[in-house]
């Protein structure tokens, strides 16, 4: 079977040397090795375990190591309902994510509440949590679930290095109630 490689970045390429920056250096190697955290609650979840499944198969991204550890994980992909008596521990577990984090929700009930329009259901999680990529369906198929992947490879793949120490990203964090300040968020 032909092993298909990553696209290498942009470069300046001769005989026997290639060039290129750090920052797209290291953004391909985040890209390629997104260990998820998955969160799933209910059916959504389910759709996750066919695309980790031989048949989909996530680990053709780099990311067939799911870390049921926050501080491990890079992209917590959250897949189901989310009761609001869960949205502390939902935001608590994103805020034990290490630097650099990424967030899909996965599915109707994580990015609006889905059909759940009623008391105790979150009406989606980016009323807690700032999400990255919003996956639809109800369930989404796993070749829906691999196209947020991707969307999360693009953006690791062309964040700048200093984003996560920005001031912009602390004003994100600080919409939700994440504090950032006086934290060295991330440092190479
Ligand atoms: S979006 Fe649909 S399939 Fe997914 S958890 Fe909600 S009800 Fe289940």
């Amino acid at each position: 079977m032909a092993v298909k490689m990553v696209e290498a970045p942009e470069g300046i390429e001769g005989q026997g040397f290639f060039a290129t920056s750090f920052e797209k250096v290291v953004g391909l190697a985040r890209a390629n090795s997104l260990w998820p955290l998955p969160f799933a609650t209910s059916c959504c979840g389910i759709e996750f375990m066919a695309t980790m499944a031989s048949h989909y198969d996530l680990a053709r991204f780099g990311s067939e190591r799911p870390s049921f550890s926050p501080r491990q994980a890079d992209m917590l992909m959250v897949m189901g309902t989310i009761a609001k008596k869960m949205a502390p521990i939902l935001k608590q577990t994103y805020e034990q994510m290490a630097e650099p984090r990424w967030v899909i929700a996965v599915g109707a009930c994580a990015s609006s509440g889905g059909i759940f329009d009623t008391y105790s259901v979150l009406q989606g999680i980016d009323r807690v949590i700032p999400v990255d990529v919003y996956v639809p369906g109800c369930p989404p198929r796993p070749e829906q679930i691999l196209e947020g992947v991707m969307q999360i490879q693009e953006l690791a793949k062309n964040e700048s290095l200093r984003y996560r120490n920005s001031e912009a990203y602390a004003a994100k964090l600080a919409r939700y109630n994440i504090e950032t300040e006086g934290k060295l968020l991330y440092s190479l």
